[in-house]
């Protein structure tokens, strides 16, 4: 795809969905330690169902030293709601000791840092260093992004790593903040999993996969 191609999906993204009051990011949180840990969680379930649980996981353990210490079955009681709570509680617990041992407590606001702890990848770091340290290197590629990066021709890749690598090369840096949050509000709103509503969606004369009739099934989730 041509860079002024992408360029126009993006000025119609940025002009949908970012507004003044935008804060560019789903999650609830106050501080770099809790989006690390509500990213976390946010692995397989909605962004809602973690915002729901933050109140009394954060209550109970402010920190990574409090959470570094707590009681692994404390831990698993509070997260349940969002799925795959035994691991994901021994990956919190186990990522914040090593933010005590090695980052004497505080967030590391490096890629190469923030991948080192155990259950944070890329998309994780990317999440964090964005909008925790407003360090905007990479783009975070969740189910979403990965979606709507091959149906508006960005990149035919499946491998989110190669997925971003693709944005990177396509958008210049100044984008790179947002596509993310306008991806992922497009694919809520119009552009859906099992039936993308084409018919309504601004981006229906850009994009490669437009269907023209909406009532058709798209065949894959591509
Ligand atoms: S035209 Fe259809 S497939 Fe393309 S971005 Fe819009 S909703 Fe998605």
């Amino acid at each position: 795809m041509q860079r002024e191609h992408a360029c126009d999906i993006f000025s119609l993204l940025y002009r949908e969905y970012v507004h003044d009051d935008s804060r560019l990011c789903f999650l609830d949180f106050e501080n770099p330690f809790e989006i690390l840990v509500l990213t976390i969680l946010s692995a397989q379930t909605t962004d809602a169902t973690v915002n729901r649980i933050r109140d009394r996981l954060f209550l109970r353990y402010p920190d990574a030293r409090a959470l570094a210490a707590a009681d692994v079955g404390e831990v698993e009681e509070i997260i349940r709601p969002t799925g795959f709570y035994h691991t994901k509680a021994r990956n919190i617990i186990a990522a914040s000791r090593c933010i005590v041992e090695r980052f004497d407590g505080r967030v590391p606001a490096t890629m190469t840092d923030l991948i080192s702890l155990p259950g944070v990848g890329r998309k994780t770091a990317n999440i964090v260093l964005n909008h925790a340290y407003g360090i905007h290197e990479g783009v975070a590629v969740d189910t979403h992004v990965k979606r709507l990066s091959r149906r508006l021709g960005f990149t035919g890749e499946t491998d989110p790593d190669r997925i971003e690598q693709a944005l990177l090369s396509l958008f210049p840096p100044s984008a790179w903040q947002y596509l993310n949050y306008l991806l992922i509000s497009h694919g809520r709103r119009i552009c859906t999993a099992r039936h993308p509503k084409c018919g309504e969606c601004i981006l229906s004369h850009l994009c490669p996969s437009a269907r023209r009739d909406d009532r058709e099934e798209m065949p894959t989730n591509r």
